[in-house]
């Protein structure tokens, strides 16, 4: 099988590296493509940059108007190629078809947020600021920037950063996970197509050593990382010892609180597509289900009603709602820590780990479960599952409830299903998260908007999307003049 190519200075380039990795379909574990790995990687990361960093000179003082048509370029581009994009993500990712094209949708709403870049990074002029002296703010780019993402949008997270970084004037690097590598070389085949300087946009394979080498060249000036948390916080603390602007986005464990005066029937779909999409493989899934005073039981019921009729299965087939999990480790991890819980005293309401789809029976599948009275003191509570489990628990106030959700290392997303405008006031100002849902089950940011972790969750200061990701890829230089009318030369 070939090994994929980098995409370096406008060609599709060997990588140095001679190392690979399979790239495995999650629900068949058929070999879907090898990908480069290993030590090598490094020298791609080189080449890269010296194409990066030469196109990055030229692009810099070309218009920001005319350089945000390269974004309506690709904005085309890939709405034209949904379909077969959708069909690669769901074939690496496991997602299904219809998470596929709602992540795709949500990367081409970043193109369309930062087409508006022309405005966005407009600076500020004051006249007069001393007698005679006017003074400016204006934004330029850093140079050459690069990302780093997971394996769980592996088209949508690139989309917080790129089109942004582009726009603003600087050049980009895209590191992949190695696990889908194959929605960026589609993708990769779209921006061959735009009218930019070679080098402007490169794409380089690999797991650590590359990501190392990103760190630590010095002609990077720009970090974004996406990813789990030890290496979030990893990648924060080399790329800023090397003297980078890095945003790191890290784990997550959401808690979501139901109150008694919710809308059972409406809040618990809601809830049951939190936590079993992406087969609970998403930074804002909900994890532990807190309900208040369910004296009735009828929360904990209508979930079980709702979550037992899920279908899992291979996710291009009709009629499936959940795919199988990345890999065969990640599925033992998971029922290993579904084990734990039940250790640790938990019930279990639904158990899916025996599963098994009828012609992939050799997919890393497993079916929503749902645990009981979850210690709150152990390790379960804490730890961040990413799989189709859910944790659930009883308080008897909303305060005992906020101080649960306050308690952990995470601050990802918190969500609270009321009919109480006051009971979401209190939550929305106390609760420690920097993504807040009120009867909304996944409080993912729309483009215009920054993707805003707290805690464990982000290291960095200016998150993506929206203005942060103006401001981040971006610095500002401060300008006062003074004009007087003589010094200047009479014609
Ligand atoms: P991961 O941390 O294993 O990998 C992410 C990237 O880092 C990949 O490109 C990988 O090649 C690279 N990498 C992995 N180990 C590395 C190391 N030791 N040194 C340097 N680079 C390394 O994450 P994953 O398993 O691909 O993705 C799942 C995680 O991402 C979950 O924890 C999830 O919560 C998180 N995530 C967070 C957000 C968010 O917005 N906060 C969004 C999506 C996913």
């Amino acid at each position: 099988m070939n090994i994929l190519k980098n995409y370096i200075n406008g060609v599709w380039t060997e990588s140095n590296s001679k190392e690979t990795l399979n790239v495995l379909n999650p629900a068949s574990q058929d070999v879907l493509a090898t990908v480069p790995y290993g030590a090598d990687t490094a020298k791609d990361v080189m080449a890269a940059t010296v194409a990066a960093s030469k196109a990055y000179n030229e692009w810099r003082h070309v218009p920001v108007i005319k350089r945000v048509q390269v974004l309506y370029q690709l904005k085309s581009l890939i709405e034209n190629q949904i379909e077969p994009l959708a069909e690669i993500i769901t074939n690496e990712s496991g997602k299904t078809y219809a998470e596929s094209k709602g992540e795709i949708q949500r990367a081409i709403e970043n193109i369309e947020v930062a087409c508006g870049t022309p405005m966005l990074m407009a600076g500020d002029f004051i006249e007069d600021i001393a007698s005679g002296i006017d003074e400016m703010m204006i934004r330029q780019p850093v140079g050459v920037c690069a990302c780093i993402t997971p394996f769980n949008f592996p088209s949508m997270i690139v989309f917080w950063f790129l089109p942004y970084a582009i726009a603003t004037g600087n050049s980009f690097i895209v590191k992949p996970s190695e696990k889908v590598p194959l929605t960026m070389m589609k993708i990769f085949e779209f921006i061959d197509q735009l009218d930019i300087p070679k080098g402007l946009i490169n794409l380089v394979h690999g797991g650590k050593e590359s990501v190392d080498a990103i760190l630590e060249h010095p002609e990077i000036k720009a970090i974004s990382f996406v990813g789990s948390t030890p290496v979030a916080r990893y990648i924060y603390s080399k790329g800023t010892a090397h003297g980078k602007r890095v945003q790191a986005q890290g784990g997550a464990k959401n808690p979501v609180v139901v109150l008694p005066d919710a809308d059972i029937e409406m809040s618990t779909k809601i809830i049951a597509d939190s936590v079993y999409g992406c087969a609970g493989q998403r930074c804002l899934a909900a994890s532990t289900i807190i309900t208040v005073d369910d004296h009735n039981r009828t929360v904990k019921e209508a979930l079980y009603e709702t979550v037992k009729g899920r279908t899992t299965g291979y996710g291009l087939d009709q009629g499936v709602d959940m795919g199988p999990v990345i890999t065969a480790e990640s599925k033992t991890r998971i029922e290993g820590l579904i084990q734990k819980g039940i250790d640790e005293g938990a019930n279990v309401l639904l158990d899916g780990r025996e599963t098994s789809i009828s012609g992939y029976e050799k997919g890393n599948f497993l079916a929503p479960t749902i645990l009981e009275n979850v210690a709150l003191d152990k390790e379960l509570i804490k730890t961040e599952i990413f799989g189709p489990v859910m944790s659930l628990i009883s308080m008897n106030t909303v305060e005992e409830a906020l101080n649960f959700v306050n308690s952990g290392n995470y601050g990802n997303m918190a969500c609270l299903f009321t009919g109480s405008g006051a009971s979401a006031r209190k939550f929305r100002n106390e609760a420690n998260a920097g993504n807040i849902g009120i009867n909304i089950g996944v409080a993912a940011p729309m483009a215009q908007f920054p993707f805003s972790g707290w805690k464990d969750s982000f290291f960095g200061d200016l998150h993506g999307q929206g203005k942060h990701a103006i401001e981040f890829f971006t610095q500002t230089k401060v300008v006062i003049e003074r004009w007087p009318k003589k010094w200047s030369r009479k014609f």
